[in-house]
């Protein structure tokens, strides 16, 4: 094996959606990565304030997502780690899984924004390459705070959140074509958001 090149896409995915999708797979396209990998975070700390879906649903969720899609994998390296998630840590562990390959951090521009109050973020820029990918009504271009570098890619701007998705389930609008088939089996098959 060759130098890899792999794209670290985190997030809560409560639940997974066509945004997450469709950027996982232009940004794999556009920079020419052998595979993005999904990473469900285990505890979002950064969310502590609402209630999320159980880890293991939330991955049976993005499992179900990318089982059909090319390059796209499903990572349960934070559920397995346990604790509160925090990035530096999975690339840290990524790169002893994967000695040689380039990371590649892809971050929506609201979560860009937010980057210095990560844990260790100072950390992350030796850890790997930082992609952003404009999200709609995220304020700014790439959202990036001062005197931070990234790579900035184009993909098809979809205004979906799972926030959004929460408040469809709730009140019983339809989720058709915001989350993809397989996902939502998954949510009927167990029960969630009702
Ligand atoms: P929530 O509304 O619960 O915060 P979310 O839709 O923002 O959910 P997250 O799991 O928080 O999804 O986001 C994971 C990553 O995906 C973040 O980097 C976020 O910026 C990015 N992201 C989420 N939705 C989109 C979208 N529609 N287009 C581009 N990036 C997105
Ligand atoms: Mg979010």
């Amino acid at each position: 094996m060759g130098h890899e090149r792999i794209g670290v896409f985190g997030g809560t995915f409560d639940p997974v959606h066509v945004g997450h999708l469709v950027t996982a797979v232009n940004v794999r396209h556009e920079l020419g990565l052998d595979r993005v990998l999904l990473v469900v975070a285990n505890v979002p700390w950064q969310k502590a304030d609402r209630s999320i879906t159980s880890a293991e649903d939330r991955f049976a969720m993005v499992e179900a997502a990318v089982a059909d899609v090319d390059g796209l994998e499903a990572s349960r390296i934070e559920i397995d780690r346990g604790g509160d998630s925090y990035t530096a840590d999975t690339l840290i562990a990524l790169r002893e899984q994967h000695p040689g390959a380039e990371l590649f951090l892809i971050l929506g521009s609201d979560a860009a924004a937010g980057l210095e109050s990560w844990e260790r973020a100072a950390d992350l820029p030796g850890l790997c390459t930082i992609v952003v990918v404009e999200r709609p009504g995220a304020a700014g271009a790439t959202g990036l705070p001062a005197g931070w570098q990234g790579l900035s890619v184009e993909v098809p701007r979809l205004e979906v959140s799972s926030t959004d998705l929460r408040a469809r389930f709730a009140d019983g609008r339809p989720l058709d074509y915001l989350v993809t088939e397989p996902v939502i089996d998954v949510i009927r098959r167990r029960g969630l958001y009702r």
